[in-house]
């Protein structure tokens, strides 16, 4: 039986796959075509070596967002699927962690250049079933594969201590080791990139892995999988299993075998594995919601300010939790950035990814949608502008326009909460203060962008505002090799860099005691 990836969020009943069913573009087809003939159009859950269907035979259509097309069906897999995902992590556990570091990070690197080699049949398989415009996609499949590569490197330099010791006939050591078996949920915003940034220092350190991907976005997790298998990763480090989401994660947390939960996705959501992990009493990553302001000062460069705060506005059409979620515009800046601004976000082109100059891609789905009608219409009806875009785009499906709102201010929830869409909402403040209180009035902390020409204004604003991280005169910030994670309400941990290691790793202290000669 096959259900529709909505019927999972409770919107339809069990839908037959056909009412779907329609005639794909040619670029859908060409696109699966090629994806298929590289054989990476996976469709089954990986379980250690096997690549296995539900047991009860249960599918989930996964749709491509641009258009409504069903691309493939992935097994609705729960309880039973992931107990034995568990066991075959566990089993590998014991051969993977022994490894040493430099055969651990051969698998990873080839990892990489497999992922590499791929890089435009993961690409299209991104946009096919998450909708960002295909450029996009390959800067991701870049993003996400540099992580396995950044952490083949740093798996080599898991150093422990020699602590100088009290006592002469003692020596104290302190050995970091791995954690045990993983448990990572991902999200459908980024369908590769929070995958690897898990999986890779995960695998480094010698943990193994049980892998749930967004139901949206399955088959780039599948795919990259199926490149893990191929660079020489053991079966049974990297598991793959999609479905019955609680249930899923009902299973990873109750097992006593898996020792972390690591975890990107809503605010809700973190909050509930955090709360299911106190039983067994697990360590816990957690990337979470955001509201990032983007503050824009009257000594900003008005060309660096627009590039940048479009850049971090835009992307992925608003759908990343360090989108800015508020522009906060200092008075005597104001007018002149809204008109600048405005015409930049006027140049972009929205369609379906796959085809060539699109800048902006469909929502997820229409549940994303109304959410940002919601908070467009909270705003105007509270007396903020509307002064481009502000409705469904002509394209239909889940197209929204590009959109600027002016005129926002504290009492409208596009101020108050994270929208996830093509809205950009512009904040006027007075004073510097005025910024860093509306900046900080919020229990989200992942990302803050600030635009100035003042290096003393970069070093104070920049140490005041209560986030993880802060993007000084520049709107895209990721990097495999800086920590990535919020403060507050945004999470638990740092993902990427050497400190995403430690998320890995237990220390453990060896006192080695009576060392007398005699
Ligand atoms: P979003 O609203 O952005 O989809 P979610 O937090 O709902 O964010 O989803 C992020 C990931 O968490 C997805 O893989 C989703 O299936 C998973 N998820 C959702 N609910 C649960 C749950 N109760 N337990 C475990 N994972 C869940």
């Amino acid at each position: 039986m096959a259900m529709s990836r909505v019927a999972l969020h409770g919107r339809h009943l069990f839908t037959s796959p056909h009412l779907f069913r329609r005639h794909m573009s040619t670029e859908a087809m060409a696109a699966l075509d090629r994806i298929r003939h590289s054989g990476l159009l996976k469709t089954q859950g990986l379980v250690g070596p096997k690549w296995i269907d539900s047991y009860d035979g249960k599918k989930i259509e996964v749709q491509n967002p641009a258009t409504g097309d069903v691309i493939a069906s992935v097994p609705c897999m729960g309880a039973k699927e992931t107990a034995d995902a568990i066991s075959s992590a566990y089993t590998t556990y014991a051969s993977w962690s022994k490894l040493t570091a430099a055969e651990r990070s051969k698998s990873l690197r080839n990892w990489y250049n497999l992922m590499i080699e791929h890089k435009d049949e993961l690409a299209q398989l991104i946009t096919l079933e998450q909708g960002k415009p295909l450029t996009e996609a390959l800067g991701e499949v870049n993003y996400g594969a540099s992580f396995i590569e950044f952490f083949a490197e740093e798996a080599k330099r898991i150093y422990g201590d020699i602590i100088p010791s009290p006592l002469s006939d003692r020596r104290l050591l302190v050995l970091k080791q791995p954690v045990g078996v993983v448990g990572a949920i991902t999200p459908w915003n980024f369908p590769l990139a929070m995958i690897t940034r898990k999986v890779g220092p995960a695998l480094a350190c010698g943990c193994t892995v049980v892998v749930k991907p967004s139901e949206y976005t399955p088959l780039t997790a599948l795919a990259a999988a199926e490149l893990a298998l191929q660079a020489g990763i053991p079966p049974g480090a990297l598991n793959i299993v999609m479905g019955n989401a609680s249930e899923i994660g009902d299973t990873l947390l109750k097992s006593t075998q898996v020792r972390k939960i690591t975890f990107t996705g809503s605010t809700a959501v973190g909050k509930k594995l955090m709360e299911g992990s106190a039983s067994t009493v697990k360590r816990v990553s957690l990337e979470l919601g955001g509201n990032a302001p983007c503050i824009v000062f009257d000594d900003a460069d008005i060309d660096v300010a627009v590039k940048g705060s479009l850049a971090a506005k835009f992307r992925n059409s608003g759908q990343t939790c360090v989108c800015a979620n508020r522009i906060l515009v200092q008075e005597g800046i104001y007018e002149e950035f809204a008109n600048a601004f405005v015409k930049a976000v006027q140049s972009m082109q929205v369609g379906n990814g796959l085809l060539e100059g699109i800048s902006q891609g469909p929502l997820i789905n229409e549940a994303a949608v109304q959410k940002v009608e919601k908070f467009v219409n909270d705003a105007t009806s509270k007396g903020a502008n509307v002064i481009l875009g502000g409705k469904r785009h002509s394209l239909g499906m889940t197209f929204y326009e590009p959109t600027v709102v002016s005129n926002v201010n504290r009492d409208m929830l596009l101020f108050k909460d994270e929208v996830f869409g093509p809205v950009a909402p512009l904040v006027p403040f007075k004073t510097e203060e005025d910024a860093i209180s509306m900046a900080n009035d919020t229990n989200a902390g992942l990302a803050a962008y600030i635009f100035t020409k003042s290096i003393p204004r970069s070093w104070r604003v920049s140490e005041a505002l209560e986030y993880g991280l802060v993007g000084v005169n520049e709107g895209i910030i990721s990097t495999e090799v800086a920590p990535f994670g919020g403060v507050k309400q945004s999470g638990l941990g740092r993902e990427g860099s050497k400190y995403g290691m430690d998320e890995y790793l237990e220390v453990k202290y060896v006192c080695m005691g009576n060392l007398k000669d005699t």
